[in-house]
């Protein structure tokens, strides 16, 4: 297959350039460069260009080749999507329909989406599943939700197909070394933590210990990044096979507090390191966990990093590797 890969130069979208090509198909990345890396994009075309840039969308579109689309370039701060929600509804959400406008000129009718356990707000109960309530108590998560419903009303008027993907957490790094987190800023735990082991931070700060969890730390689903890739050339066989749209959470099923990741990045480093207990984060639940049930049984995909240590080992191999090294 031929696929157009929207933000294949950041994290999760490299890593599924090279799953992609690895597998045989021809990919194109589509990229700004605002938080990707041109280095990054290790397989296949690169085009350097915005999603809500029409011109440059008809130039990749107007050969009629492109089989599907994946579309990873979301902004994705919490925190920051609360104060700049402006640039969050204009990227996420605006530029987003201008990507799609251009997939149905060119009549287009396959596309991943990356959505966000954030859809669900303030969780119900936990495991989560596809029926839980869909309540985002954040700008980022209303960007999300607001294209799953915009997606929704597309198939049914205008047939096309989609897919869209609600990760828990991404973690990890390519097991061969060649690509992983990059983030400027960092805001995320295991690659903060992995800086703190490496010497390149000096602590962790725990965002929170009187949570209403085993050791007071919020608990979230650990899931790595080929796994979720897996589950995108899964998801995409199958819509096509299918003729049919499907929404799925993907996650482990299994939740791990901060302390607890704490403790793996310890063993797997080999480094101790300063941990320091601050304040809450403005709208962290105290769990998130997926249930991933659906995907497993509708997707036949089954995580192959069941367990932290291997994720968070792939994580440590690129921080001392890689980010270390720069
Ligand atoms: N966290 C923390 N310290 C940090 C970064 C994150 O204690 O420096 C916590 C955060 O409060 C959350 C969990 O780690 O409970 C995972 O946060 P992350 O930002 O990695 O992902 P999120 O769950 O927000 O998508």
């Amino acid at each position: 297959m031929k696929i157009l890969v929207v933000g294949g130069a950041g994290y999760i979208g490299s890593h599924m350039v090279k799953q992609l090509a690895n597998a045989g198909n021809d990919v194109i990345t589509l990229d700004n460069l605002s938080y990707g890396y041109r280095d990054a994009v290790k397989y296949g075309e690169f085009v350097e260009g915005d999603l809500g840039d029409d011109k440059v969308l008809d130039s990749i579109f107007k050969n009629g080749d492109i089989d599907a689309v994946m579309h990873f370039a979301g902004f994705i701060q919490v925190g920051e999507s609360v104060v700049k929600p402006a640039m969050y509804y204009h990227n996420n959400v605006a530029s987003t329909l201008t990507l799609l406008d251009a997939m149905l000129r060119h009549e287009v009718k396959n596309f991943i989406f990356s959505s966000t356990a954030a859809i669900f707000g303030e969780p119900d109960y936990t495991p989560i599943d596809e029926r839980h309530n869909k309540q985002p108590i954040n700008p980022y998560g209303h960007t999300k939700l607001m294209i799953e419903q915009v997606l929704d009303d597309y198939d049914r008027a205008y047939g096309l197909r989609s897919t869209c993907l609600r990760y828990f957490n991404a973690a990890g790094a390519d097991p061969d070394g060649e690509l992983g987190e990059r983030h400027i800023p960092e805001t995320h735990l295991i690659p903060l933590i992995l800086q703190a082991a490496s010497g390149r931070r000096e602590d962790i700060k725990i965002f929170g210990d009187d949570y209403d969890t085993d050791d007071g730390t919020c608990v979230r689903d650990y899931i790595h990044i080929n796994d979720l890739c897996t589950a995108h050339s899964l998801a995409l066989q199958q819509m096509i096979k299918n003729d049919a749209s499907a929404r799925y959470n993907l996650g482990n099923g299994k939740g791990f507090s901060v302390k607890q990741v704490i403790d793996v990045a310890r063993a797997v480093s080999g480094a101790d390191f300063k941990v320091t207990i601050e304040p809450r984060r403005e709208g962290d639940p105290a769990v998130l966990v997926a249930d991933a049930t659906l995907a497993k049984q509708a997707l036949d995909w089954q995580p192959e990093f069941a367990n932290l240590d291997s994720i968070v080992k792939t994580a440590w191999d690129w921080e001392v590797n890689f980010l270390l090294k720069q």
